[in-house]
């Protein structure tokens, strides 16, 4: 970004803001040479950092792709797609705030559990369950426990979750 005053390249960032209803990314810099302060609207699409995957690949951000896993975990859920659309919208907001140029794929994922978990407890605990990629049934169970407790539900102590790895088996042959 080129100084209006001086025309020197190099300006350093002083504050970023979505402008625009997130369209746009609105930008106060300052020129690195003479110090002058310039505003700049950049095209929030092309700030969007780039998603580094585990093996550390990294693509391009894809909204379309997190609007398609928040949908398939509010299947027949009563979400509306505009919550999930608008969620997503978020996302980006703050991922361009943030001015990063780089973010790891499971702090996306994170993310959206967050959100999801306020959106829809069962569709929270289906995106976990597919993005945590759950080592057994007892690591699913601790997820599930913590977001009822955050309801104020206790999950009975006997089901799986324990140390031992939990299996599903009836406790008592089955009578109380
Ligand atoms: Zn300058």
């Amino acid at each position: 970004m080129r100084c209006p005053a001086c025309a020197h390249e190099e300006s350093k960032v002083v504050d970023s803001r979505t402008a625009r209803d997130g369209a746009a990314i609105r930008r106060r810099r300052e020129c690195l040479q003479c110090g002058r302060r310039f505003t700049t609207y950049e095209r929030a699409e092309d700030e969007l950092p780039l998603v580094v995957k585990k093996d550390g690949r990294r693509e391009p951000f894809d909204r379309h792709k997190v609007v398609s896993g928040m949908r398939r975990a509010c299947e027949k859920r009563p979400v509306p797609l505009a919550v999930l659309e608008r969620t997503a919208d978020q996302l980006e907001r703050t991922l361009v705030e943030s001015g990063d140029r780089e973010i790891e794929s499971r702090k996306v994922g994170e993310w959206v559990m967050e959100r999801l978990r306020e959106i829809d407890g069962v569709a929270y605990v289906r995106f976990a369950s597919v993005y945590r990629e759950f080592k057994d049934v007892g690591e699913f169970f601790e997820a599930l426990r913590s977001m009822l407790e955050r309801r104020g539900i206790a999950l009975p102590a006997d089901l799986p979750g324990r140390p031992d790895g939990g299996r599903f088996e009836p406790r008592g042959g089955g009578t109380r």
